[in-house]
């Protein structure tokens, strides 16, 4: 910093603030001398029970036929992976389409984790004199890529908490903060860090509302964890609303968060911009691998929803008879209220080496969003807020 060169950026990007990871665990073991092998990390909404046994299964596939072949040059590390992702697009696009709705590959745009398509999507819609509208508790990456694009922000104020949906999107409230130069509208459904969900009714209403000079973002990396009726199949919208974006990822129930993989689904106009803005090569020749398999593996989804159903009643059930408040989720975690120490309840607990996630950076100082583990796992982690909560 000597130099200052942090001048010499863009005022946007030096008033951005950054992305306050998980904790890596080997970074926790490492600090703390706690034995290696021992933490449980519930920080990052990732999946208890790994990658999807299919996908990795796929990878080391591949990785043999590397080895024993090391002359067949066409399906190998050095070379480019499939800048269109043909193969997986042609698989998601079956996947996806229903009865109602035909889904195709021009639909579809991958990304480098669904992130990259959020920014894909700002750098497409979004400069400066330009705004994006979200709500209060939202994701995170939405203030962040909206800043880089140079964009302003607008931000709707969440449902009070004696509300049905504590903390959760008022669609009435961002439809408000739509302006002539709003271009985007970020929603999460379910929202992380709050959990909570819109209906199909609402939403649909909401989409019926909105200017169409505005690219409605619906972010669906949970949806498959969500198993309400009135949950939206956004999907069977698409035809209807060619400002609609839906994004999806395989980092969350499909366990493939360390490759980074995930797609919108749009109309193939939107989707021709993204391809325009997207590095060429975005997604990785393994991701694509493993993202195919696990499509192929909807044991693994059935049992990694089943699994967080259980430990969502199991955290409720905890957080009742403590008198905790929490936020009601449908996602694969649970944000709970322990109070002004959040912050040194949270230090107390990497002693225990449990490592969960602080969200006073969204605005929720005294609330402390932990992933849905394992029965063991939460049990684990019950202990440890226990313990750290008598402190
Ligand atoms: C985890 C998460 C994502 C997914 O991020 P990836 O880049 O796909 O790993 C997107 N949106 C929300 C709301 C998330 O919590």
């Amino acid at each position: 910093m000597e130099l200052k060169t942090w001048k010499y950026a863009v005022s946007a990007i030096q008033e951005l603030n950054p992305y306050l990871p998980g904790k890596p665990i080997e970074e926790l073991e490492r600090e703390l001398g706690i034995e290696a092998g021992t933490t449980i990390k519930l920080a990052s909404n990732e999946n208890p029970l790994g990658a999807s046994p299919k996908a990795i299964a796929a990878i080391q596939a591949k990785l043999n036929e590397y080895n024993n072949n090391p002359t067949d040059r066409m399906r190998t590390l050095e070379l480019y992976p499939d800048g269109s992702g043909h193969h997986l697009k042609q698989k998601l696009a079956d996947k996806l389409s229903t009865d109602n709705t035909r889904i195709s590959t021009e639909h579809i745009t991958l990304g480098n984790g669904s992130n990259d398509i959020l920014d894909l999507i700002a750098r497409t819609f979004l400069t400066i004199r330009r705004d994006a509208v979200f709500s209060e508790y939202a994701f995170a990456v939405y203030p962040i890529v909206t800043k880089a694009a140079g964009a302003g922000r607008h931000i709707a104020k969440a449902h009070p908490t004696d509300h049905t949906m504590p903390y959760g999107h008022n669609l009435k409230a961002m439809l408000h903060q739509i302006r002539g130069n709003t271009h985007i509208v970020f929603i999460a459904n379910p929202n992380n860090p709050t959990g909570t969900w819109l209906n199909s009714d609402e939403l649909e209403h909401f989409m019926q509302q909105v200017p169409v000079h505005v690219v409605v973002v619906i972010d669906e990396a949970y949806c498959e964890y969500v198993d309400h009726i009135a949950y939206p199949n956004t999907l069977e919208w698409l035809d209807n609303y060619p400002n609609l974006i839906v994004t999806r990822t395989f980092s969350k129930i499909h366990g493939l968060a360390g490759l980074r993989i995930g797609y919108s689904v749009s109309s193939p106009e939107i989707a021709d911009l993204l391809n325009r803005v997207r590095q060429p090569f975005n997604v990785n020749s393994l991701a694509l691998t493993a993202a195919e398999a696990a499509l192929d593996d909807d044991e693994h989804v059935e049992k990694s929803a089943e699994l967080n159903r259980r430990g969502l009643q199991q955290w409720e059930q905890a957080c009742k008879q403590r008198e905790l408040d929490y936020i009601p989720s449908v996602g694969n975690f649970i944000t709970v209220k322990v109070g002004e120490n959040a912050q040194l309840i949270y230090e107390a607990m990497l002693r225990e080496a449990v490592i969960v996630r602080p969200v006073a950076n969204y605005n929720l100082p005294q609330h402390l969003r932990i992933t849905i583990g394992t029965k063991e796992q939460n049990e684990r982690c019950i202990a440890a807020l226990d313990k750290a909560m008598k402190l």
